[in-house]
């Protein structure tokens, strides 16, 4: 249904509030996107998913999944038909912006111990002080045991923060222009300030790294084999008076990713093949290994075919990406009635109206973006109309005014048809980002009817 309040259809809310619940958890852990692939392995598994060598011959039906580096996930269910006939793929990222440790992060200042770090991804850096923030990640020690760091979500756990300088002292600060008030340089986190001992050097540094050390075992030069992320500090709550909407870090893209992987997981027995791609990097070009443009999901592909006794693995690889058909999942930007001037309103994104689809994306005359054929656009149209989903069209803003980029246009690149899709957001990229629960809703059920669509 094109263009409708989607509330409207339930007149019992509870399905949509519920789904809510399940998502509000699946963020509230998955602050990284080391986190969401762990999650997201736990949830396959659970739903009777197994890696490839666990199989000793493959059918239609069977769920599989794979895993890269732990950053980035491609599941499977094989359909009745053969792989080189296509699938039906739904992919979505699972990085997020926010703020990473330097290599060299630790260093003392008046007897403060500060993080420094470089963000990730795009950010208002102002946006980033004077809030909880939390650490998460890995450090990685030279006899290649790995540490998972987690300090800020347990209640009982303390915070870690970036400052401000006060209003009193900032007449210089804020004649500054927005993007300038706090810089790159400046988001460094307080870590401590108690000194070790009445020695020089460094004491307030070297008793935070004694109490990394106890808890973890790590050492200062460890963190240079590190990934430790500065995320926004707690959970994922409702928001609203009416409980309409949550309120949260990482919608972009997780909330994609969520929608998408739970459709997949109540998939059976699809006629074509069901896939769910979650991707790193995103936010930073889809680059390297993890990112949507590394062999990974290619190589995958040969896997599959080679198990399945394919002879010509090459060409059959190329068929099987040529004659898929794909849902590029990523946030669009919610029409803020605040922001009204930044939208053209006739193809803006709505809070409440469903699924929403951009037959392309990019900046300045649509450059970097996949723009989808209307042949495959109508297909998705009927798709959607015919499972009764709640869909609507939107574009990123006014024209000249910005823009963004999607995995889109790299899964085109292997002549398959990809359309951008996904869910509206407020806030997008700032450390409390807000989606509307229905719309969640909406996207699960979109992309079920996707993955069954002939
Ligand atoms: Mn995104
Ligand atoms: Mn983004």
């Amino acid at each position: 249904m094109y263009r409708k309040n989607a509330w409207n259809k339930y007149s019992d809310k509870k399905p949509v509030m519920d789904f809510a619940e399940g998502y509000k958890d699946f963020i509230s852990f998955g602050k990284t996107e080391r986190l969401v692939a762990q999650e997201s392995v736990e949830a396959l598994r659970k739903a009777g998913f197994k890696e490839l060598g666990e199989f000793s011959a493959l059918h239609p039906g069977d769920k599989i999944y794979f895993v890269n580096k732990n950053k980035n996930i491609a599941a499977f269910i094989l359909g009745k038909k053969p792989l080189t006939e296509g699938m039906r793929i739904l992919g979505a990222h699972i990085d997020s912006p926010r703020l990473d440790f330097k290599e060299n992060p630790f260093y003392e200042d008046h007897d403060f111990v500060l993080g420094d770090t470089h963000y990730y991804g795009g950010v208002k850096k102002y946006q980033w002080v004077t809030i909880p923030l939390a650490l998460h990640g890995v450090v990685v020690k030279k006899d290649g045991t790995r540490v998972d760091v987690n300090i800020g979500e347990d209640p009982s756990d303390p915070v870690v923060g970036i400052t401000d300088l006060l209003i009193h002292l900032s007449a210089d600060q804020l004649s500054k222009p927005a993007a300038k008030v706090i810089e790159g340089e400046g988001l460094d986190v307080s870590l401590g300030s108690i000194p070790l001992d009445d020695e020089d050097k460094e004491p307030v540094k070297r008793n935070v790294l004694r109490i990394l050390n106890e808890k973890y075992g790590v050492e200062e030069e460890d963190f240079i084999s590190a990934e430790i992320e500065v995320t926004p500090a707690g959970k994922a709550r409702d928001y609203g008076l009416d409980r309409s909407m949550v309120a949260g870090y990482g919608h972009d893209d997780r909330v994609c990713a969520y929608t998408s992987l739970k459709a997949l997981l109540d998939t059976e027995n699809p006629e074509f093949t069901s896939v769910c791609c979650l991707v790193d990097k995103e936010e930073i070009g889809s680059v390297g290994a993890t990112g949507a443009q590394s062999l990974f999901f290619e190589n995958v592909i040969a896997e599959l075919l080679t198990r399945l006794g394919e002879q010509n693995v090459f060409l059959a690889t190329r068929k099987a990406m040529e004659n898929a058909r794909m849902l590029s999942s990523d946030v669009s930007a919610g029409f803020d009635p605040l922001y009204a001037s930044v939208n053209d309103p006739k193809n803006a994104a709505y809070f409440g109206q469903g699924l929403v689809f951009n037959k392309y994306t990019g900046r300045g005359g649509k450059s970097g973006s996949n723009d989808a054929n209307p042949e495959y656009y109508a297909w998705v149209r009927k798709t959607m109309d015919e499972a009764g989903v709640h869909w609507q069209n939107a574009e990123l803003g006014r024209v000249d005014q910005g823009g963004g980029g999607t995995i889109a246009y790299i899964l085109g690149n292997y002549n398959m048809n990809v359309i951008d899709a996904g869910i509206a957001v407020h806030n997008m990229h700032a450390p409390m980002e807000i989606v509307s629960k229905v719309d969640v809703y909406e996207a699960y059920l979109g992309y079920k009817a996707f993955l069954i669509a002939e």
